[in-house]
Formats: structure tokens, C-alpha cells, sequence
């Protein structure tokens, strides 16, 4: 048997150890010694065992961390010092980007070449928070009219809870614990059950910082069992939640009892238009990354591509040929661009969705699994054709390589086209008029758009989307100002302005 680190470039019989729950600076097995199985996508055989985490065990969590806010060391700790620990946790990062990233492939099916950039830039958050905290986490001050000054604070909300999809887990993870950390909260992060490798090497890397003990918690389990008692705890006092919008719903309404600030990153359906005056090569090249990288896996993938009639038919040619030619294969292998879906079930909801289609009218056209590779959960690379705006496979997100292509003739009815479902995530336009591309990206209803570009991101810019896909950002000040701290006012009198004498004797 290979150990993660010592692995090639093949997934099978690979030994990963059992997860344990993190809590107050100790690997745990759950109270209650429940476990579940946690199985490799590519081989659909069983990785290693889980520490099932529920209610106890958060409540377990949830005192540990609020005592480490509250009276421990975190709370009173100077900023300097608490960033020389989240400095630290960028640096083990990169110094086991590799063995991460070989987790993540393992647990996820993502093609390793992109598990590694996507590691390395995890570690990046760390670094980016620190900078950021350190240097723009101050308030204002108002003086007003010789009388007051009035001045404001930012002040940690107090233990947090994450709660994390299983699609790049380990990255939308460190975008929520980088900042929670570096302004000064403690964490309790609930991990997708379908991808607990990374989490726990998460919790490694904290142990190996010498972070102290209770500022950060993890708590594998399930959605309805531990993330349910994680968002009603009464001392949690905020929930940042990415996944799916049902599920953020449910987590909103909740969470209403103790009144939770909650953030929510949700699920998209995002369009990708590309006129007939755009650079149709690179338009091309960005719609399959967009939508076949991280194996269709991708919140913001461009499932939706509108192409203009005068160039449809020379692109839908060469999507055919880009299709056939993705390489599909072992995420363990580095030349491999595409793996297998996470898990069966997912596999099982992405094949009917591509059945629908042919019942909607699509053409489908399909890359080739080669022979061999076939245990995994593999849906290639899919372009429905002939696909209108008003198709189920159209307003639903499939959350899967599946690509539906859409002709359009204008401007007017392409962006009535893009608006017409309810989610806002991302948007892409491609086209050489820069006032159309303005005049688009901003008409076309979504958080995100990006115009003659592919999906890149400055940490800086605010991440979410509007509609259905989300509400409040990730990313930025806005992580900091806007959700991991509070403002605080704080009024000075300077002179002796009038005080009403209420009931006072004449
Ligand atoms: P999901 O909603 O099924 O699960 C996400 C997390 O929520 C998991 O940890 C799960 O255990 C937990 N959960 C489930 N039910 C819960 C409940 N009742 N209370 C508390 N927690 C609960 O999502 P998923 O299938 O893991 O992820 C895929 C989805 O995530 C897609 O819709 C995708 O678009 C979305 N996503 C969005 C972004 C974004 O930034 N907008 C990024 C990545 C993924």
C-alpha cells in the first residue's frame, strides 16, 4: 500500500488514514464512536473511515472555542502575534502543497495539476488576510462640531461557524478560515462529508502551528446532524455557509431563532455570451475551462453558452473537436485534465439531467472514457446542442461538465435570455466592441462578470453572487468589514454641550 505523501501518478490502493474530529487541540473520535465511510471517486472503493460528529460534539467544540475567545489567549492576544501564527499556517501550507493536493485529488477526483495550483493558492489566503487585517482593519472618527468625537472599532464577532461544500474543498475553506482567524474570531468548520481528507490536514497544519488550543475546531459529519446543530447553537454567532441554494434556505431559516448573521455563497447557472465581433479562439478556450476544469465541478462554471448566429456553427465545430480531445483519466496522473464526479450519487443526478436533455430536444455530444479508467463516477466532457433559455437543463444547475448551447441574433435578447433564471452568480461576455462589453456586463444580472477574460480573481475583489446564488461576499474587506468583525461606535464628549435637566429642580 502507497502513504498519500509516496504516491505517483495512479489512485488505486492508496492507504489514507482514518479522520478523527479536531476539538480543542486533539484528534477525537466522536462521542458517540459513530463513523461513516468515506470512498475514492476514481476506484469507488473505501478510502477510510470518519468520525461521525453531532450535536454533543459541537456543543463540545462550540465551549472549547468560545472559551478561547472569551478568556483564552486568541481574545487577548496582540495583532502582531496573531499574525505571526496565520503567517505560520501559510508556510506549512506551501511546505505540503503536494501531499495536500494529493488528498484532495484522492478525495475529490480533481485532476491533481489543478488540485496543486489551487493548494498553493489556499496558502495565499493566509498571507493575503494577514496583510489585509494588519493593514486596513481600522475604523473612522468623526469629530462634530467641537462638541464629540465619535469613533469606530472593529471587534471579532466571537466563534464562528463554516460550513463547506465538497468542490475544491480545501480552498473555499482556507477563504473562510483565513480571514475568521486573522480578525481575531475563533472557528468551528463543518467539512462536506464527501471530502473530509483536507479538512483534516487543515487541522495538521493548525496543531503544527501551535495555534491554541480551541481556536480552531473541526467537526466532520452530516449536514442535517452536525451542520443542523452548528447553525441553531445559541453562542455561535455567525454562519458562513457555501453550497447549494435549497440547502442555504434551509440554513437561513434556522438560523433565525438566534439570530445569526450568516453569509451565503450559492449555487449559479452562468451564462457565457459571445458575439460575432469576439476573438473567437480565446472565447473558445475560456467556455471549455469554464465549464470542463475541476471536472464541471465549479460554482461558477459558464454551463450556459450563448453564441451569436453568425459564429455558431463555426464554434459549435470546434467544441465538438475540444470535447473529444479533453484528456480524461486518474486525477492522480499530472497530464490527466479531467476525472470522475465526486461520488455516485452525483454521477447518478448528472447522467439524468443529460437524459432530460434529450428529452428537452438536445443533441448531446460526448467525449470518450477511455477503456480502463471506467470504475470511477466519469461523466465526460457534455455539450447539449439545440438547447433553448426555457429548458429545464437550462434554469437547473447541473453542477457537472454540461455544457448547453444556446444561438442568439441580439444584443437585447441575449441579456433577456442570460436574466431569465434564478440564479446571479458569474457572467462572461466576449466581444471586441468595448462599449458593448460594458453595456453588457453590466445589464447581465450576476455578482461577477468578467469581459474578453476567463475566471480569474484578485483576493481583493468581492466574490458571491445576487438572485438565487447568494447573499453578502467573500473575499477582500469585504470578508473583514463586512461579516467577520462588528462595528462598534464609541462617543466623546470634548466640551460641555447641553444635557437636557430632566426633572432636575429650579
Ligand atoms: P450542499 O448544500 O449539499 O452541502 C454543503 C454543506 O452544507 C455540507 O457541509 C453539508 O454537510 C452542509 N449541510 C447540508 N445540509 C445542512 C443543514 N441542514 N444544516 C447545516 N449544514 C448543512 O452543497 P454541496 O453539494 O456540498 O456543494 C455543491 C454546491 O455548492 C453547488 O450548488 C455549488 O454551486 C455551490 N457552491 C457555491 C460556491 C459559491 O461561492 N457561490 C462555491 C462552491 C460551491
Amino acid at each position: 500500500m502507497k502513504k498519500s505523501t509516496e504516491m505517483s501518478k495512479d489512485s488505486t490502493n492508496i492507504k489514507v488514514d482514518d479522520v478523527k474530529l479536531y476539538i480543542n487541540g486533539e484528534f477525537v473520535n466522536a462521542q458517540a464512536q459513530a463513523t461513516f465511510e468515506n470512498s475514492n471517486p476514481f476506484t469507488n472503493e473505501v478510502n477510510n473511515l470518519v468520525a461521525e460528529g453531532r450535536k454533543e460534539d459541537i456543543d463540545k467544540a462550540v465551549i472549547a472555542a468560545k472559551q478561547a475567545f472569551k478568556s483564552g489567549p486568541w481574545g487577548s492576544m496582540k495583532m502582531e502575534e496573531r499574525m505571526v501564527y496565520i503567517n505560520r499556517i501559510a508556510d506549512l501550507i506551501d511546505e505540503e502543497v503536494e501531499e495536500i493536493a494529493s488528498l484532495e485529488s484522492i478525495d475529490t477526483g480533481l485532476p491533481i495539476a489543478q488540485t496543486r495550483k489551487m493548494i498553493a493558492r489556499a496558502a495565499e489566503n493566509f498571507r493575503f488576510y494577514s496583510r489585509m487585517v494588519q493593514s486596513k482593519l481600522h475604523g473612522e472618527s468623526y469629530p462634530v462640531d467641537n462638541e464629540f468625537i465619535n469613533y469606530t472599532i472593529y471587534k471579532p464577532l466571537g466563534v464562528v461557524g463554516l460550513i463547506t461544500p465538497w468542490n475544491a474543498p480545501f480552498m473555499l475553506e482556507t477563504w473562510k478560515v483565513a480571514p475568521a482567524l486573522a480578525t481575531g474570531n475563533t472557528v468551528i468548520l463543518k467539512p462536506a462529508e464527501l471530502s473530509p481528507l483536507t479538512a483534516n490536514k487543515l487541522a495538521e497544519v493548525m496543531d503544527k502551528a501551535g495555534l491554541p488550543k480551541g481556536v480552531f475546531n473541526v467537526v466532520h459529519g452530516y449536514g442535517e446532524t452536525a451542520g443542523a446543530a452548528l447553525v441553531a447553537h445559541p453562542d455561535v454567532e455567525a454562519i458562513s455557509f457555501t453550497g447549494e441554494t435549497t440547502t442555504g434556505t434551509i440554513i437561513i431559516k434556522n438560523s433565525a431563532d438566534t439570530l445569526k448573521k450568516t453569509s451565503m455563497e450559492l449555487g449559479g447557472k452562468s451564462p457565457l455570451i459571445v458575439f460575432d465581433d469576439a476573438d473567437v479562439e480565446r472565447a473558445l478556450d475560456a467556455a471549455v475551462w469554464g465549464i470542463f476544469s475541476f471536472n464541471g465541478e465549479r460554482c461558477t462554471a459558464n454551463s450556459r453558452v450563448f453564441l451569436h448566429k453568425n459564429i455558431k456553427d463555426q464554434f459549435i465545430e470546434a467544441l465538438k473537436e475540444r470535447v473529444g480531445n479533453i484528456k480524461i483519466g486518474d486525477p492522480m496522473d499530472p497530464t490527466t485534465q479531467f476525472g470522475p464526479l465526486i461520488d455516485k450519487e452525483h454521477f447518478k443526478k448528472v447522467s439524468e439531467y443529460i437524459e432530460l436533455a434529450k428529452q428537452e430536444g438536445c443533441e448531446v455530444i460526448q467525449g470518450v472514457v477511455p477503456e480502463g479508467v471506467k470504475a470511477g463516477n466519469f461523466v465526460p466532457p457534455t455539450l447539449l446542442l439545440n438547447a433553448t433559455n426555457d429548458m429545464r437543463v437550462c434554469q437547473e444547475e447541473i453542477f457537472g461538465p454540461v455544457m448547453a448551447v444556446i444561438e442568439f441574433e441580439s444584443e437585447e435578447q441575449v441579456i433577456a435570455a442570460a436574466n431569465d433564471v434564478k440564479y446571479g452568480l458569474a457572467g462572461y461576455v466576449w466581444t471586441n466592441d468595448i462599449k458593448r462589453g460594458h453595456r453588457v456586463a453590466q445589464a447581465v444580472e450576476a455578482g461577477m462578470l468578467w469581459v474578453n477574460s476567463q475566471n480569474v480573481r484578485d483576493l481583493r475583489i468581492p466574490f458571491g453572487g445576487m438572485k438565487s446564488s447568494g447573499i453578502g461576499r467573500e473575499g477582500g474587506h469585504y470578508a473583514i468589514f463586512e461579516f467577520y468583525t462588528e462595528p462598534k461606535v464609541i462617543h466623546i464628549a470634548i466640551g460641555d454641550h447641553h444635557i437636557p435637566q430632566f426633572g432636575k429642580k429650579k
